[in-house]
């Protein structure tokens, strides 16, 4: 009896196996046509000031509305798109988009924000990021401080050295990187001393736990000192609560990310987030 339940246990879990399969090439089929059809789109989530409670700069996430299966989550997509030279296409649409976004907001009189763009490791190692970025922003007449990169851990791995340079090559030229997801990857330490970092994004994870766990409680302190001390920007992800809030104000974290200030939003709506935010976070 066992034997039988565990062989159509094994028949279940190879049907889904194909099932993803399918679904996976389907994706990427689909997504091959996204920018062609006008289906990618971004949102943007402010960074907030803990003690002004201003906006102090917007982070783009891509979206990807499929025409029958409605809004796609990045976190669905953007690892089939990682698997091949599809990254580098979107990647390079999101870049467009957030720099035309800030040369749009700059003729309307509005207040200038950096704009993060979060990039994959292919788009690092891909041979001209540096020149196709500073060739946008001169395309646009958008200064280079208006713009930001968002890179996670595991583009260190496995090219360290190759991502060091262009990291250096970004800030060379005014634009500065963030290291994302930070304390969810591996040997962080040593990337921190050897990368040119200017900002530490602490991973929503944390956020999330560290007023209910000791242990994230203390590690999360201890990330906030760490990076305070290398001088460096520090953000925290995935803010919900006005207690996380609190918390890490009173901790040394003066910038954070999160639904209690705003979800991330469509252009449209962009404008009013940020002039509300001051006034709905003092009540
Ligand atoms: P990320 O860069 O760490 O972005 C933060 C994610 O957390 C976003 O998910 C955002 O919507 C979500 N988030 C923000 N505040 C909260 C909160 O308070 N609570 C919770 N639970 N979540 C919150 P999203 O937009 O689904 O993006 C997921 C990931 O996909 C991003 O993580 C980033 O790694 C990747 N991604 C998004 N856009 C792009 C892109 O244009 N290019 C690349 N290469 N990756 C992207
Ligand atoms: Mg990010
Ligand atoms: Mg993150
Ligand atoms: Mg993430």
């Amino acid at each position: 009896q066992a034997k039988s339940l565990g062989r159509s246990r094994s028949v279940v879990f190879e049907l889904a196996m194909a099932a993803d399969q399918r679904d996976y090439y389907l994706l990427e089929r689909d997504l091959d046509e996204a920018i062609e059809r006008d289906q990618l789109s971004l949102v943007f989530q402010p960074k907030v000031d803990l003690i002004s409670r201003k906006a102090v700069g917007l982070e783009a996430l891509v979206r990807w509305n499929h025409p029958t299966r409605g809004q796609n989550s990045p976190s669905a997509f953007i690892p089939i798109a990682e698997h091949s030279d599809q990254i580098i296409r979107i990647d390079r649409w999101v870049m467009r988009n957030a720099v035309a976004k800030q040369a749009e907001r700059h003729s309307e009189g509005l207040p200038s924000l950096p704009i993060a763009v979060n990039l994959s490791i292919a788009d690092i190692l891909s041979p001209n990021l540096v020149p196709y970025l500073t060739g946008l922003l001169a395309e646009y007449g958008v200064p280079p401080q208006a713009l930001e990169i968002e890179v996670t851990e595991s583009c260190f791995m496995r090219q360290l050295a190759e991502t060091r340079n262009v990291l250096r090559a970004l800030n060379d030229s005014g634009i500065s990187t963030s290291l994302d997801d930070f304390g969810t990857g591996f040997s962080s330490l040593s990337y921190l001393r050897q990368l040119p970092l200017q900002c530490l994004k602490i991973d929503q994870s944390f956020t999330h736990s560290m007023l209910q766990d000791h242990n994230a409680e203390k590690l999360t302190q201890a990330i906030v000192a760490m990076g305070n001390a290398l001088k460096m920007k520090i953000v925290a992800e995935g803010v919900e609560t006005r207690e996380q809030m609190n918390w890490l104000l009173a901790h040394g974290c003066h910038i954070g990310q999160g639904y209690y200030f705003s979800p991330p939003v469509p252009p449209e709506d962009l404008q009013q987030v940020i002039e509300r935010l001051e006034v709905r976070l003092s009540a």
